[in-house]
């Protein structure tokens, strides 16, 4: 979900300092080690999402999105026509048992996947990095472990998920997309409760001086604004967080059940058409795992490995292998989350609760889900060249956060310090060369390319699987248009001759 940024106010959860710590933003500059100015929350310059009007048809509009992609697109047809939807609850599974109902079980599992996730984060051993420097001059810890919980996930949902069910004859996992609806029912369900949580949290004061340790909680400027629909969306309070942990609500919520979750989606469909497919090709009845496990002797015996060949989806697998490496990557990344907008200046309401929880995993497997119900092939060309723009994009998007990255964290690294810069009145430096002279936003273009090698395996039977490019593209040039205009704000004139050097936004030559 896009982020916003503005400053911060006062007021502050505890931050401990540890030895064994490291900090995000030591070796920047001096303006960057300084506190950010405090400002009056109340009176905001301006609202974002067009204020409370925009930010309650985004409350209503948002999850209506997530049914509406179901509604468009499914087992029944696949069109932008409103005239050829069906409604999405036509594809809820009936009833199999007298207690547990499709919503009940879903809830369930939801509750159980962000507890399994908090868990894992809370037992796994991982760094613990400090973030950026809050307004009262403290600095919050963070333990990162997104990777690990993502290779644990895999590992257990993988070994059970591929077992069959015996009551359909199909992998575990595939009940990802027979639930699709209840589990994203859930889903919008979990967030938006989580959302009224925190608000209704974020009111709580601080114990008085010298009868209790907890401190007021330190809030996000445009989350305190004074009108509710508008701060419920906007979030509130800056770090939610226990005052006897350092386990950061925000944090985990943005990279680990929702950014997982989307990979387990996806592994669910690849195991419903492989199911579906198997089942057509070869009229078996045999689980996925074992099916896999025929692979192994498939090179010695060839004849065996038919139908389980002709049941493998190539753009199912570079679907999922995309969206995986992609989770995989900001997982392996973590600690470069800490210096984003999300985490250093927007406060945790509805906008990042349901966009992390609900509308990543669900409309982000949009894909994949669609590879069900409309098998596509390629040909070895258009796989070769998907691939290569995947691999292209990658190199762009991976480049440049890190090329920034390193920037940031060291301007005298042996990768960077060989970059031209600007020097600006606030002390910090602007890159001018390598990939941030080729244009402002050159991250975003990988980004969106990316987008598109995760769209293109689907053909071009049907638009609707192309919704990920197109609202891709409007919430990075409205993110461009208010990144921009944040360091106009921080840079001032210095933003302007930044901007005679680099002259493109986001596409080199062309815009
Ligand atoms: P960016 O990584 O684009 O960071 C913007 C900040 O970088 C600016 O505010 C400025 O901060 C600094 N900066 C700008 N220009 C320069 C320069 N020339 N030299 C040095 N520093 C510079 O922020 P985002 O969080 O928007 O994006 C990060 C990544 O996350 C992107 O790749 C984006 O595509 C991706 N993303 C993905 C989403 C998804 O749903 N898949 C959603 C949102 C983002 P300062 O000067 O203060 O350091």
């Amino acid at each position: 979900m896009p982020p916003v940024r503005r400053s911060t106010r006062l007021s502050s959860p505890s931050a401990r300092r540890s030895t064994t710590t490291t900090s995000i933003g030591k070796n920047t500059t001096p303006s960057s080690s300084a506190p950010p100015k405090k400002k009056s929350s109340k009176k905001p310059n301006h609202y974002e999402f067009g204020g409370p009007l925009g930010t309650t048809a985004m409350l209503v509009g948002l999850p209506a999105v997530c049914y509406g992609l179901v509604a468009a697109c499914n087992p029944r047809g696949c069109s932008l026509d409103p005239r050829a939807w069906h409604s999405p609850f036509d594809f809820v599974p009936q009833k199999t048992s007298s207690f547990w109902s499709p919503y009940l079980a879903s809830a369930a599992a939801v509750a159980l996947w962000f507890a399994a996730q908090a868990a894992l984060h809370l037992l796994l051993p991982g760094p613990r990095i400090e973030g950026v420097m809050l307004a009262t001059g403290e600095r919050l810890r963070y333990k990162l472990t997104g990777f690990k919980n993502l290779l644990a996930t895999l590992a257990l949902s993988l070994t059970l998920g591929l077992r069959t069910n015996p009551a359909t004859g199909e992998p575990w996992l595939a009940l990802c997309y027979d639930y699709y609806v209840p589990l994203l029912t859930a889903a919008v369900a979990f967030s938006t409760l989580l959302s009224v949580v925190l608000y209704a949290a974020s009111f709580r004061a601080g114990g008085k001086k010298g009868r209790g340790k907890a401190k007021p909680p330190l809030l996000a400027a445009h989350g305190d604004t004074g009108c509710a629909v508008y701060d419920f969306f906007m979030g509130r309070e800056l770090n939610p967080r226990f005052s006897f942990s350092d386990f950061d609500w925000k944090e985990f919520c943005e990279l680990y059940p929702g950014l997982i979750g989307w990979v387990v989606l996806d592994f669910g469909c690849a195991a419903k058409l492989w199911a579906v497919q198997s089942r057509a090709a070869a009229g078996e009845g045999g689980g996925l795992l074992s099916s896999l496990l025929s692979v192994v002797g498939a090179a010695a015996k060839p004849s065996s490995s038919t139908s389980l060949l002709s049941s493998f989806s190539a753009p199912m697998a570079l679907v999922c292998l995309f969206h995986a490496a992609y989770v995989a990557d900001a997982l392996w990344h973590e600690r470069a989350i800490l210096t984003t907008m999300d985490i250093t200046t927007d406060g945790f309401g509805f906008m990042l609760a349901f966009g992390d929880l609900a509308w990543v995993p669900f409309t982000y497997s949009l894909q994949a889900r669609y590879l069900v119900d409309h098998p596509t092939e390629l040909g070895w060309i258009s796989i070769i060249l998907i691939l290569l723009l995947n691999a292209g994009a990658y190199a762009v998007f991976r480049g440049s956060n890190s090329q920034k990255d390193a920037f940031r964290r060291d301007p005298t690294d042996e990768s960077v310090r060989h970059l031209e810069t600007l020097e600006t009145q606030s002390g910090r430096k602007l890159l001018v060369s390598g990939w941030w002279g080729v244009a402002r936003h050159i991250n975003y273009c990988g980004d969106w390319l990316l987008g598109w090698s995760w769209c293109l395996p689907c053909g071009f039977a049907h638009a609707v699987p192309y919704f990920y490019v197109a609202y891709f593209a409007g919430l990075l040039l409205h993110r461009d248009r208010r990144d921009g205009k944040s360091c106009a704000e921080k840079y001032g004139r210095d933003w302007d001759r930044y901007c005679r050097i680099v002259k493109w936004r986001i596409i080199p030559f062309v815009y």
